[in-house]
């Protein structure tokens, strides 16, 4: 006799039971990650677990999210377009608003053409591997973001050499020694995503400019945040036309979603021909495109949001330096960094409790010993927000043996 039939869901949760282990070594080393959802919309204040919570962890820097203006767009453009794009662009998903996104960005950006992509994880896909290859090398920034090393990995062929974070000898040692490459592409993040500090820019450019390099720059905490009227790291330094490649995201300071390349129309063509992302997978919905453009035009004509979110900033940092816990970076992403994965954890459990969301980052994405809360400042945090923040920050900062 045949044993009784298992069911599908009984057998595939059976070949699945390897991934429990995984979870649990997760979560004994602290590792382990669980999604938190909040109601209504994404502000400075948000409902959780039916509560109200200060949120201090998005990357909404200019409270952008559910602007007026971006929704209107996107309502408008439903009802002009629909609501999708319907084939990948190189067949006949490219519509007239898409263009017009990307002619936008590129005055916006001061460079001779864009290309808007899906997110500014699949734009770093887009812009490094059809440029990279055999007997090239692209040369990265030790703290670079995880989708610049992955599109790393997927430029088949090149070579990759890692650079100390910020180091200007170690760059320019690894550049001597790629004095050979056909090509060598210096990547950087503009604004790095866990420390909040910005890149060398300048010193990096005449090092490229030295040793024949292409300068890339992803500036996904810069745009929106540095520069004048949030042109990004580039302006903020003076180096247009000195960065061969900058990639930019729409998804945090312009509120809505995106990525894009900012370079030359050449650079635009080859994406266009090459990259992976555009040719195998569907733009965005227009309602979308609309919003970016409705951002885009916000940052023009008005930089005072701009202005409340650095502010804001310099008065959380004061604030933060007084009860003795400094921050260290230069942006308003402001990394409190407390050593172990558990001592992070625990910290953000306790600033939860108390009403603030201060997500825990731990290893793999920042070092094991450098585990962290990651406060970020927006423009919409009141100054009596901002206040209960640091007044939790200096309780916890005693209960947990944190003040210096
Ligand atoms: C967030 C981030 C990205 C990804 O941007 P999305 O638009 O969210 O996909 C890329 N690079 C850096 C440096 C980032 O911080």
């Amino acid at each position: 006799m045949s044993p009784a039939p298992t069911t599908p869901d009984a057998l595939e949760s059976h070949r699945l039971d390897f991934l429990k282990d995984e979870i649990q070594r997760l979560k004994d080393e602290n590792l382990y990650q669980a999604l938190q959802p909040f109601e209504g919309m994404q502000g400075a204040e948000i409902q959780m677990e039916g509560r109200a919570i200060l949120n201090f962890s998005s990357n909404n820097y200019l409270g952008l999210t559910n602007h007026p203006k971006l929704m209107a767009a996107a309502k408008q453009a439903i009802d002009d377009y629909g609501v999708g794009a319907g084939a990948v662009r190189t067949i006949i998903g490219t519509m007239r608003i898409h263009n017009e996104l990307e002619e936008k960005l590129a005055r916006f950006k001061h460079c001779e053409a864009t290309l808007v992509l899906q997110s500014g994880f699949t734009a770093n896909m887009a812009a490094i591997p059809p440029i990279m290859g055999e007997n090239d090398v692209i040369i990265s920034d030790a703290l670079n973001h995880a989708s610049i090393i992955d599109a790393v990995r997927l430029s088949r062929g090149a070579s990759k050499d890692i650079y100390a974070h910020s180091d200007m000898a170690a760059l320019e040692s690894v550049l001597k020694k790629h004095k050979s490459a056909r090509r060598k592409l210096i990547v950087t993040d503009g604004v790095f995503s866990m420390d909040g500090d910005i890149a060398k820019l300048p010193e990096i450019v005449a090092l490229a400019e030295k040793h024949n390099a292409i300068v890339m720059v992803d500036d996904a905490h810069g745009s929106g945040v540095l520069g004048s009227h949030g042109r990004g790291t580039v302006d903020h330094f003076g180096l247009h036309g000195r960065v061969d490649i900058v990639v930019g995201t729409m998804s945090k300071a312009l509120g809505a979603m995106g990525g894009y390349v900012a370079s030359t129309q050449a650079m635009r063509e080859i994406m266009i021909n090459k990259a992976r992302p555009l040719l195998f997978s569907t733009p965005h919905p227009p309602s979308v495109v609309a919003s970016c453009i409705a951002a885009i035009d916000l940052l023009e004509s008005d930089d005072s949001l701009m202005q409340k979110l650095w502010y804001n900033t310099r008065y959380f940092k004061a604030g933060m330096k007084s009860i003795g816990l400094p921050i260290e970076s230069e942006t308003p992403l402001c990394p409190v960094i407390v050593g172990t994965s558990e001592k992070a954890q625990r910290l953000s459990q306790r600033l939860f409790e108390e009403g603030i969301f201060g997500r825990a980052i731990v290893y793999p994405t920042v070092a094991a010993d450098r585990a962290r809360v990651r406060i970020i400042i927006n423009a919409g945090h009141t100054q009596p927000q901002l206040d209960r923040c640091i007044e939790t920050f200096e309780k916890l900062g005693k209960e947990l043996d944190l003040l210096r």
